[in-house]
């Protein structure tokens, strides 16, 4: 019987491999290249395929599933919903939707106390925008360089990043400016003091170029993830907050990836004690377990559609069944202190262990982060801090990463690696053990970016 449930299993998987490659069109890969596994299950931290391979979960999916798979709470909540009421026109008022935007409004900074829902992070930031030309009756939109704010046509024109070439020219009204990063500075400054003046001083002159009376929003992450968790130097968030007040613009804070306790705050920016706007939001409301995002509007701002119609809808705004999720995933990070703890672990525990990492390996350039979301910036030569792989590598350019990569999965580590960088960002209630586990993997797979090392 063993013999015959394993060959019924290999088929299973089998059929869907084949399902797969015949009909799904899969983001941001050229089909041909991909050779998906087909995930059978999850559980916590680990996730496993058909024939019981399982992988650690060092990337959270895609910075999502903050309290790992199958939380028993979100699921028991998402089931009880189901049997109440799956679906609801959103001018409907529902119990799941109100209670997950009272306790949202509770967790967001200042007077941020109204949402409108979307169904992800890239509809957030297109409502995000709507709101803010509406609010101020302006229309540019200026957004960083290396940033990610997701792939639908406004949000992806504000993206600072390769992504975006497939969507150009875009929408118009948007502007880029060079964001702080004192490794690879634009500015060239030799200090993170001086980084953050300069790229102060550099938004400004990018303010007064375009003319500030025409700049209705500016968008930016509160940490750039995808681009390479880029933590803003002290002063940054607040020197943008002063000029959006001078010029009555609006500070739009992207938190979808890193907002709701991946930094160790409910959202990154409190880090900083600075107030946007604006909170766009996605990924760890729910942890993904149903789609969901949305806007945290001032009650300032909020006050523009009291009697004006606010210009967004959509079907599924403030869909019952991933409130509920969101209900129960929101509880669950106050409950358990989750948000200190990843504070704790990660000045405590994650940067010590990177730091030492470091400290062994020649092609780590540089460490960033805080909380549970992490950077390890490869390099080939360390003097120069020419890059593991050149921005942008595909094919055999990406061929270190790419064995970076093999070399975790083999050991069971499902890595995030982007470019040059290994992003660690598992889930926010992993174990000590598992943490620990993860990163002796990284240790081992990074002797395989060495070997590429200038001599
Ligand atoms: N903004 C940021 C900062 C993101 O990281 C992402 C997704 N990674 C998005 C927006 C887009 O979110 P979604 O993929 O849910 O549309």
């Amino acid at each position: 019987p063993i013999q015959s449930e394993q060959t019924a299993v290999t088929a299973a998987a089998s059929a869907a491999y084949r399902n797969d490659r015949a009909h799904v069109v899969h983001s941001w890969s050229a089909q041909a290249s991909l050779d998906p596994v087909v995930v059978a299950g999850g559980s916590g931290s680990r996730f496993w395929d058909e024939s019981g391979r399982t992988w650690l979960d060092f990337s959270s999916q895609l910075v999502n599933v903050n309290l790992g798979h199958q939380h028993p709470k979100l699921v028991a909540a998402i089931q009880a919903q189901a049997e109440r009421l799956c679906t609801l026109a959103p001018y409907h008022a529902n119990e799941a939707t109100a209670e997950a935007a009272r306790l949202i409004a509770q967790a967001a900074p200042g007077d941020l106390d109204k949402v409108f829902f979307t169904s992800g992070g890239a509809e957030a930031v297109e409502n995000a925008v709507r709101v803010a030309r509406h609010h101020t009756g302006r229309v540019k939109v200026l957004s960083a360089y290396r940033s990610y704010h997701g792939a639908t046509a406004g949000a992806i024109s504000l993206t600072g990043d390769p992504r975006r070439w497939g969507a150009e020219p875009g929408m118009p009204g948007t502007v880029k400016f060079w964001g702080p990063y004192a490794y690879r500075s634009a500015f060239h400054s030799d200090s993170e003091a001086q980084e953050c003046e300069r790229a102060l001083a550099h938004l400004a002159d990018v303010l007064m170029v375009e003319g500030p009376h025409t700049v209705a929003a500016i968008v930016l992450e509160s940490v750039v993830g995808g681009n390479g968790v880029l933590v803003p130097p002290d002063g940054y968030l607040r020197g943008v907050r002063e000029l959006c007040d001078r010029h009555g613009i609006v500070m739009v804070a992207d938190e979808v990836m890193v907002g709701f306790g991946r930094c160790g705050e409910w959202f990154a920016i409190d880090r900083w004690g600075v107030v946007p706007d604006l909170i766009t939001f996605a990924k760890g409301v729910n942890c993904g377990y149903v789609p969901l995002g949305g806007v945290i509007i001032s009650e300032r701002i909020a006050q523009t559609f009291a009697h004006r119609v606010f210009p967004g809808g959509l079907t599924y705004s403030g869909h019952p069944l991933a409130c509920a999720a969101a209900v129960a995933c929101l509880n669950v990070y106050r409950e358990e202190g989750l948000i200190e703890r990843v504070r704790r672990l990660g000045e405590e525990l994650v940067r010590p262990a990177l730091e030492q990492l470091k400290s062994r390996h020649p092609s780590i350039g540089e460490v960033r982060g805080l909380g549970m979301f992490w950077a390890l910036e490869l390099v080939r030569d360390p003097a120069s801090r020419e890059p593991l792989v050149p921005y942008n590598a595909t094919g055999a350019d990406n061929r270190p990463m790419a064995e970076f990569a093999a070399a975790c999965k083999d050991r069971g580590l499902w890595p995030f690696v982007h470019f040059n960088r290994v992003h660690i960002a598992p889930p926010l209630n992993i174990s000590q053990a598992d943490l620990r586990t993860g990163l002796d993997i990284i240790d081992e797979a990074l002797n395989v970016a060495d070997r590429y090392l200038v001599q």
